[in-house]
């Protein structure tokens, strides 16, 4: 296979994509003056149009994306998502409007926002809902400082945030950023939170326990009535972290259990692709006590029009300026909509379905190391394989020769050599059988042939690549680290 150069390896002088036609008329001496045009950018690519678009054709190629296979990224939820969601997100008035427009010329675009906000309050079964976090993550920091806000204002603002150990990194980060001491909690042997640990480590100086429920493993916390009561016993908030949400949507909602305030990635359950570098949003939801402390603007109405309400004195403020990612919102209404509540249930249903599937035919050739039933997603190990050397990496790698995306690795941190699948509901039998035949063919491999899954991928554009100098030294722009290395 040829290596594609980097676009900087082609430039050549006197190249140019197109031109203009040659002035006719003498130039404007006076206006040009005033225009900030450059003679030239340093280090721009001169190339042609045929070599730009070859180019960038040949680098999508070499890519791997939702539309052309499987992709089972676990904790991602990669599923396919339809496109006239992204139609109706790519409506003119709608890719046009204008964050600094007046009010009344966005009646629409609010509109929009706050039907989002009642629909996913009523699929949570919380009181309201703020769009204004633009990721899970950012949903996270958003719901503790909450939580913050509401104790502080009961004059007992609290230390410690409960996180159990199979949760995702971003919970303990959030919580460390809102000013708490991470305490972790144990899971049990069927993985999930383990109730003991939880009634030791709950004390008054306790401002929430952070929950993931399915949690990471893709296990349902079975005891949730009774962890939210521990929680709420001793005055504390339970927050939980719904990006796990594919699996429950339309079946059983958090409000229900008694959670008090929760966030959604809509970059993975509501028809925007995660992981594309595009926006993405994290709504949070929340009981009514937390309500008055919601970022503002708060979008209301008064008779058939709509406001922005910035007059809340117990806000913990603005956490963002502009709904940027509005076509992201646009696309997650016309998704629930499109759906309605039958077609949400099947979407939890199926992508349990999925997964139980894949895990039941799998767990003979690869190990799992809890066997309680899972939902969305479940977690395999390399274990059985590392008996021949092979471990996960080698693994994953070996599917890109299957023509298949690797499932997440490592993650959750508490199962050594992770392979964590989320087959998602839009898989059909015959690509979740694809899956599992390879990924049968590669547990046999590894016992007979180690040796072409250790040095796998083999039919792929690059091999293995040094992932950390990948990260840390990006060769963006070659000709001018060429240049300095041969200075040097
Ligand atoms: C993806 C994910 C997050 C973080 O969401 P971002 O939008 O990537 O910040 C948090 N928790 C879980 C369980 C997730 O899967």
């Amino acid at each position: 296979m040829i290596r594609e150069p980097l676009i900087f390896e082609i430039s050549d002088t006197g190249k140019r994509a197109f031109a203009l036609p040659k002035l006719d008329v003498p130039p404007n001496e006076e206006r040009l003056r005033d225009l900030p045009i450059r003679e030239q950018i340093k280090g721009f690519p001169l190339v042609s149009e045929v070599e730009v678009i070859r180019h960038f054709t040949r680098l999508s190629k070499t890519n791997f994306c939702v539309d052309e296979g499987f992709y089972p990224l676990g904790s991602c939820t990669m599923k396919y998502n339809p496109k006239i969601n992204e139609k109706i997100a790519s409506i003119l008035e709608f890719t046009v409007s204008h964050p600094y427009a007046p009010q009344d010329f966005i009646q629409g675009n609010l509109e929009v926002l706050k039907t989002t906000e009642e629909l996913l309050a009523e699929v949570t079964g919380m009181d309201a809902v703020s769009l204004q976090p633009s990721a899970g993550a950012q949903g996270e920091l958003v719901g503790m400082m909450l939580i913050r806000a509401c104790l502080e204002e009961r004059g007992d603002p609290r230390k410690i945030v409960l996180i159990p150990d199979s949760a995702h990194g971003t919970n303990p980060s959030s919580a460390h950023i809102c000013g708490y001491r991470v305490q972790e909690i144990k899971s049990n042997e069927s993985g999930t939170i383990d109730l003991e640990s939880l009634t030791q480590n709950m004390t008054e100086d306790v401002a929430a326990l952070m929950i993931t429920n399915p949690n990471t493993l893709g296990i349902f916390e079975v005891d949730i009535k009774e962890i939210t009561k521990i929680v709420h016993s001793k005055g504390g908030f339970v927050y939980m972290d719904g990006a796990n949400m594919n699996a429950l949507i339309g079946v059983a909602r958090p409000g229900d259990m008694d959670v008090d305030v929760i966030h959604l990635n809509l970059h993975k359950t509501f028809s925007t692709p995660h992981g594309g570098g595009g926006p993405g949003a994290g709504p949070v939801g929340v009981k009514n006590e937390l309500e008055p402390y919601l970022p503002i603007p708060i979008i209301e109405t008064k008779g058939d029009r709509y406001f922005l309400n910035f007059d809340r004195p117990k806000t913990i403020g603005r956490v963002r300026s502009f709904y940027g990612n509005f076509l992201v919102i646009a696309k997650a209404l016309a998704y629930i909509l499109s759906l309605g509540p039958e077609g949400l249930k099947e979407v939890a249903e199926i992508s349990v379905l999925n997964s139980n599937y894949i895990r039941k035919s799998l767990e003979k050739d690869y190990c799992l190391t809890y066997a309680t039933p899972t939902f969305h997603e479940c977690v395999f190990s390399d274990k059985f394989q590392r008996e021949h050397g092979v471990s996960n990496l080698d693994i994953a790698k070996r599917l890109i020769d299957y023509g298949l995306h690797p499932p997440t690795m490592s993650f959750p941190l508490i199962v050594r050599g992770a392979l964590m699948v989320e087959p998602t509901e839009t898989e059909s039998k015959r690509d979740l059988d694809l899956f599992i035949d390879a990924m049968k063919q590669i547990s046999i491999e590894a016992k007979e042939n180690p040796d072409v899954v250790k040095s796998a991928p083999h039919t792929s554009y690059v091999r293995r690549l040094d992932e950390t100098t990948a990260a840390r030294n990006p060769v963006l722009r070659w000709k001018e680290e060429k240049e300095i290395s041969e200075q040097e």
